[in-house]
């Protein structure tokens, strides 16, 4: 979090392209109270505009209610920086940089949400409820999560049901992990309104609808096990069948001695572009470095090939207090509304970006440019902000499911971060 955003309310921060803007700096705290009546300077940068010229400094004093107020058009996509410094004749030295970023109206209309995709319990080989993830998931500033079991679908729906009447932001979806018999591919179900791991159950229905699709497809890459393909196709179409989101899950994982799938499979799924999303970061422990890098190098090599790839990152979270992958990797989607069709219509337009953040280091984001760009300013500027309010209401999540009665302070706290993005957003 930037120092300035725990003493000063700063908005908007999120502004129209081409547009005339006006920014409050509001003190939060009476120590970090402008001085009445003396005059501050700003110097303004456009962060593509190169260096700063004389029309690009100027005087401002607080307005009676103590706030200082910006003006400025805005020109174009891009971060805005104000530097506003206090020197002589001031009671202390003053210096801050307020940021603020202008977008395009395709952008702008979305805002942004954060999730997981791709999760473990106690009901597979993870180590904690549902509900307790999902309750884990807030606290660390998600807004977004599903529960994607092996081979399982209950679980997710136990999620739901924890908090069914209780008002929460956080939107708890159903999923699975599906894995079809005999076949190594994993796939999540994200969303999806049944289990396509349930329709196995039916050897023959599955295995007649199987040999459909294998006597539909058309040219494979060669050495592409067209059965293990034809099952693939079939549990992608069942999963946007409904409507979840389909997603190729850890494409580079070394299972034992070799990856999971192999580079026939692999470059036949690059090819012809079955899945929805393509897990771009996966969970992968420190110690597997190279899945991850060699799923992002794949993805800029298939993207400088012309191809249009949606994204999702996912920790593959087997237990949220192990002290590893939890938190570690993110979706961050950029949506008209938080919605499981607004969530899979974003990330389907590409809409997506994959964010890393492992312990200690400094986040990284994997996606376009211009979204890579425009996340890294929201990370910086305002999701820790939202991050502060989810924490509580994470905490009192689990206060939730371990059977006290939070109810009431759930209430209070539903719509806060809805309200706080409101106010980062100028109104248009
Ligand atoms: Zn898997
Ligand atoms: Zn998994």
């Amino acid at each position: 979090m930037m120092p300035q955003d725990r003493v000063y309310e700063i908005t908007p921060k999120v502004l129209p392209a081409d547009s005339d803007a006006t920014i409050t700096v509001r003190p939060v705290q009476a120590h970090a109270a402008f001085e009445a009546g003396a005059s501050y300077c700003v110097e303004y940068y456009a962060m593509e505009g190169g260096q700063k010229s004389a029309h690009d400094i100027w005087e401002v004093s607080p307005r009676s209610d103590g706030c200082l107020v910006l003006r400025r058009h805005l020109e174009g996509e891009q971060e805005h920086r104000f530097v506003l410094v206090r020197e002589a004749g001031g009671k202390r030295p003053f210096r801050m940089v307020v940021h603020v970023y202008s977008l395009h109206e395709d952008l702008f209309r979305r805002r942004p949400y954060l999730g997981d995709l791709h999760m473990h319990t106690q009901y597979s080989d993870g180590r904690e409820s549902p509900a307790y993830v999902a309750a884990r998931c807030r606290e660390i500033g998600m807004d977004f999560m599903a529960i994607t079991d092996h081979g399982q679908y209950a679980p997710s729906i136990e999620a739901q049901e924890a908090f069914a009447g209780i008002p929460l932001e956080l939107l708890i979806l159903r999923g699975e992990e599906v894995h079809p018999p005999g076949n190594p591919v994993h796939l999540v179900n994200f969303g999806g309104a049944f289990s396509v791991n349930a329709l196995f159950e039916d050897k023959e229905q599955y295995a007649a609808a199987v040999e459909q699709y294998e006597r539909d497809l058309g040219s494979l890459v060669p050495g592409c096990d067209g059965r293990r393909y034809a099952e693939t196709l079939f549990c992608l179409d069942k999963i946007r069948e409904g409507g979840g989101l389909a997603i190729y899950c850890h494409p580079y994982w070394v299972a034992g001695q070799a990856y999971y799938v192999s580079e026939a499979f692999n470059t036949q799924m690059m090819n012809a572009q079955p899945y929805d999303a393509l897990e771009l970061i996966g969970g992968y422990g420190l110690d597997e470095p190279e899945s991850n890098l060699l799923q992002v190098a794949r993805y800029h090599e298939e993207r400088a090939g012309g191809k249009r790839i949606p994204i999702v990152g996912v920790t593959d979270s087997h237990g949220t207090d192990t002290g590893r992958l939890f938190g570690w990797y993110w979706t961050l989607v950029l949506a008209p509304e938080l919605s499981q069709e607004a969530l899979i219509s974003g990330i389907k337009d590409r809409c997506s970006v994959a964010v890393e953040t492992l312990p200690g280091e400094r986040a990284l984001m994997y996606g376009p440019f211009r979204l890579s760009k425009y996340a890294y300013f929201l990370w910086r500027e305002v999701l820790p902000l939202k991050r502060r309010l989810c924490e509580e209401e994470g905490r009192l999540m689990q206060a939730h499911i371990a059977g006290h009665d939070v109810r009431d302070r759930l209430s209070e706290c539903y719509g806060r971060v809805r309200r706080l993005v409101d106010r980062m957003w100028a109104t248009g």
